[in-house]
């Protein structure tokens, strides 16, 4: 099945608003199997917004539009989307009551509700309609004369992200009688193209299920999706593949559920092996502690974090030696051993991470340019460094250091652990 999407809305052509809509929809269709072989934006101009129509549902199955709904004069989303495809339009009942229930909800009584909110419960004939229950105008499918489908959803992120998932994917679900069954392998310390050249051959004879990378700072997803008639047929075809990709990648995989994030799969560890751990961190900053902290959780397993920025700091707290800071610096693997080792000292944890770095832009030298990131992890007595040389930014060489420091303690556990 081929997909496009349609985004409207002059504020998105002109640069005033980030497009997440597409990204998100075009990363959900991945995940169901379903190609996106073009994506466009038309500013609120019916004509423009026809030809776009009307082009796309010659080359796709499905086209997806989001944006226009709404009530106002230049929303014309939908009136536009019936005529390419020759319906006339109706008041659907259900849209109507719930448009009247969320005036009342809103204290403000039915009788309230100007004429030009009337229109969203307008709906072109023969389309299959999707309540809203975050805001008031509903999404719709709409059969077009050739086979092709125009799905319309609300612009508003936080009333489209939910109707696609209570809505939309059931209905491709449904589409062919399918179903979907998708698991995502995340690997950690790889880099996307190490990640692909490692499975080409299971890529280049891929047809059901399909394996679609997906990179993210410090990581890459490996997305198995089979269509099948039942979930029970979908799992029997993913998961001697996904257990192919973990025999692959070994301990590089940490999860291969698509909503467990990095630091989640690391506090299940330290939970599993009933672990404590402590940070102390120079160039994040703080980073590190507080995205571990976003797991709900943790506070079985966390002592405490230091921020020791200053080498007074590493000195003070975490015994660092004045000779090795002489000597060595503070970004060197010599201060780092001793910051993850002084950690244990000072919180008795099980576990130590630190970091040590150049995030940038400047203080660089001939021997340590910015980006050079050292970090350290102590586990059970056993202390491991790695030397990093990140690229970009300020925020992204703190943010990669973050990935990093969690990767190598993963990984440093489970070479003693597992
Ligand atoms: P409404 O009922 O609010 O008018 P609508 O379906 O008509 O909804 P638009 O008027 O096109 O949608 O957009 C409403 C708001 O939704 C925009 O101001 C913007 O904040 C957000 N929005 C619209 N399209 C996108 C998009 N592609 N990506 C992210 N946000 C979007």
């Amino acid at each position: 099945m081929t997909a496009e999407l349609i985004s409207v809305g002059t504020e998105i052509l002109m640069g005033n608003i980030v497009n997440t809509n597409a990204a998100y929809i075009a990363e959900q269709l991945v995940r169901l199997g379903i190609s996106v072989y073009h994506q466009e934006t038309v500013g609120d101009n019916p004509e423009r917004l026809y030809e776009t129509l009307e082009c796309a549902t010659n080359r796709a199955d499905l086209v997806i539009v989001t944006g226009g709904l709404g009530p106002t004069q230049d929303d014309l989303t939908k009136e536009t989307a019936a005529k390419v495809c020759g319906k006339g339009m109706h008041e659907d009942a259900k849209a109507k009551q719930m448009l009247i229930d969320y005036f009342d909800q809103l204290g403000r009584g039915w009788e309230t509700i100007t004429d030009n909110n009337w229109k969203q419960v307008i709906v072109p004939d023969d389309s299959t309609v999707f309540y809203n229950y975050n805001g008031t105008a509903p999404g719709m499918v709409i059969p077009a004369e050739n086979g092709s489908k125009i799905i319309l959803l609300p612009g508003p992120p936080g009333e489209l992200v939910p109707m696609w998932e209570t809505s939309v994917v059931p209905y491709l679900s449904n589409l062919n009688n399918k179903v979907f069954y998708s698991k995502t392998v995340k690997i950690d310390s790889m880099g996307e193209s190490g990640v692909e050249t490692a499975i080409l051959d299971l890529i280049e004879t891929q047809t059901n299920p399909t394996i679609a990378p997906y990179a993210k700072p410090g990581e890459v997803h490996l997305r198995v999706i089979a269509q099948a008639d039942t979930f029970a047929e979908g799992e029997a075809l993913v998961m001697p593949v996904v257990e192919e990709l973990k025999r692959r990648f070994g301990n590089c995989v940490f999860t291969t559920e698509e909503e467990v994030t990095m630091e989640e799969a690391f506090v299940d560890l330290l939970h599993k092996y009933r672990l404590t751990f402590s940070t102390a961190e120079s160039c994040t900053g703080g980073l590190l502690a507080g995205r571990l902290i976003n797991v709900a959780g943790v506070s079985d397993c966390y002592n405490e974090g230091f921020i020791t920025y200053a080498n007074e700091a590493k000195m003070k707290y975490l015994g660092v030696s004045a000779e090795t800071l002489e000597e060595h610096g503070a970004v060197s693997a010599e201060c780092a051993k001793e910051m993850a080792e002084g950690l244990i000292n000072a919180t008795g944890a099980d576990v130590a991470i630190v970091t040590a770095g150049l995030a940038g832009p400047g203080g660089g030298t001939a021997t340590k340019k910015p980006g050079l990131v050292f970090i350290g992890c102590c586990v059970k007595g056993h202390t491991t460094v790695m030397r990093y040389q990140l690229t970009g930014n300020r925020e992204k060489v703190r943010n990669g250091a973050v990935v990093r420091a969690i990767a190598q303690t993963r990984h440093c556990i489970l070479e003693q652990f597992a």
